[in-house]
């Protein structure tokens, strides 16, 4: 019965656990009574237990926690860049029961608002994912596609995709030369991005059309979420920005209750990885006095990996960008923050990353120059089909984050803003 109750409990359990699953663990356990000579009563009470189990396993979102099943959900929906509908769905439902205020740029960022005096602190993740869209479909059946935001060419072949059609989704699959047939001499060549394909099961390109599918529909990868063998670790695609969207929830969740001195801003920006397209439209209409952007970090702890590259570390606490080649933080804004992790006792991670990009270069270029940080969940294999994130680096950004935000009243703004000699 304990083991029973341990799966049922165990924040873990990934959202493939079945009934099925659950039955067959409550007939072992009857199994093992039955030897033991249990009583009666306890195999009429694990029956009703198991039934129970079963039915609750049905709706495996009751079976683990809030924020692993809304990382799953944010993980899980479809956003390329500029397609960042679903997305943006979750997040006007999480976002709604604790803003004040929620409104729209004109590119589709989200804007909401908690408090009402003291400086503007814009709280920023973006929502857009990479992806493609198609650009022509051959009389064969197969689509041509053109990637949007840095792909790696190696990590786009046989992989599995969804396209967004007006029918609704459809299933694909960027084929792969096979190797029975594959001259020598390119068999380790990267096969470059213009020349895959996209195939979806059609015979010719009425069958495509009959599917819902024209040149332009938006291209998602397809990597569903999956908790990595009973390990706080999550594997899932867009953890850049995904975590991020996850975290500024749970901040905006937590500040409401908790209350700040400040006006909190939270904008959840479409178009970053095409040129942080959303965030400049978004500080547009923000106005901040401080920018905060949350994103999915580099964690350089796998082979290969140097430390001049990058350092973080999955599992050993938020990261904090001290330089990436689009954005400078402000150094008494990190200062605040380092005094903040050492106040609440939460190990940070400072990263410098040349190849990097984010929000927080846009927030920091508007309203005549506002002072921004780049604060992130560290990922391993962003940009490609399958990442890897920590939960304790996860729930550590947030304490990080609302901690920090709790500190930024109008006296500490106005120390971070002084730049008087
Ligand atoms: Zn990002």
């Amino acid at each position: 019965m304990k083991s029973l109750q341990a799966l049922v409990d165990n924040p873990n359990l990934s959202g493939a656990y079945t009934g099925v699953q659950i039955s067959r663990n409550v007939i072992k356990s009857w199994r093992v009574m039955k030897t033991r000579n249990c009583s009666r009563k306890s195999l009429i009470t694990l029956c009703a237990l198991g039934f129970s189990a079963a039915g609750l396993a049905a709706a495996p979102a009751l079976s683990r926690d809030r924020v692993e099943t809304l990382l799953q959900s944010l993980a899980d929906a479809p956003g390329p860049s500029g397609y960042e509908e679903e997305v943006r769905a979750i997040m006007v439902r999480e976002l709604k029961p604790f803003a004040t205020h929620i409104s729209y740029d004109g590119l589709g960022s989200v804007i909401a608002q908690h408090g009402v005096s003291g400086p503007r602190v814009m709280l920023d993740a973006h929502m857009d994912e990479l992806g493609g869209i198609v650009r022509r479909i051959t009389p064969e059946g197969f689509l041509s596609m053109q990637m949007v935001g840095g792909w790696l060419d190696q990590a786009l072949l046989g992989q599995r995709w969804v396209i967004l059609g007006s029918k609704g989704t459809v299933h694909a699959v960027t084929g792969i030369r096979d190797i029975h047939v594959l001259p020598q001499d390119e068999r380790n060549k990267v096969f470059p991005r213009n020349d895959i394909f996209l195939d979806v099961g059609a015979k010719n390109a009425a069958e495509v059309a009959a599917l819902g599918i024209e040149a332009g529909d938006p291209v998602a990868p397809d990597a569903p979420f999956a908790v990595l063998n009973g390990s706080q670790r999550y594997l899932g695609k867009a953890w850049d920005d995904r975590a991020g969207c996850a975290v500024v929830i749970e901040v905006m969740r937590r500040l409401a209750a908790e209350g700040h001195p400040n006006i909190l801003i939270v904008a959840a920006t479409t178009q970053e990885e095409t040129g942080v397209r959303g965030a400049h439209t978004a500080a547009d209409v923000v106005h901040p006095d401080i920018g905060i952007a949350i994103e999915g970090g580099v964690a350089g702890d796998v082979p290969g990996a140097r430390p001049e590259e990058t350092q973080a570390r999955l599992g050993a606490g938020p990261g904090v960008f001290l330089y990436d080649s689009s954005e400078q933080p402000n150094r008494r804004l990190v200062g605040l923050i380092k005094e903040t992790g050492k106040a609440e006792k939460i190990p940070l991670q400072f990263d410098l990353v040349s190849g990097y990009g984010d929000d927080s270069s846009a927030i920091q270029a508007s309203n005549g120059g506002v002072p921004a940080v780049n604060i992130v969940v560290p990922v391993r294999y962003t940009h490609a089909h399958n990442g890897v994130m920590d939960r304790n680096d996860f729930d550590r950004t947030v304490d990080l984050v609302v901690a920090l935000i709790k500190r930024l009243d109008s006296a500490t703004v106005k120390r971070v803003r002084d730049f008087a000699p």
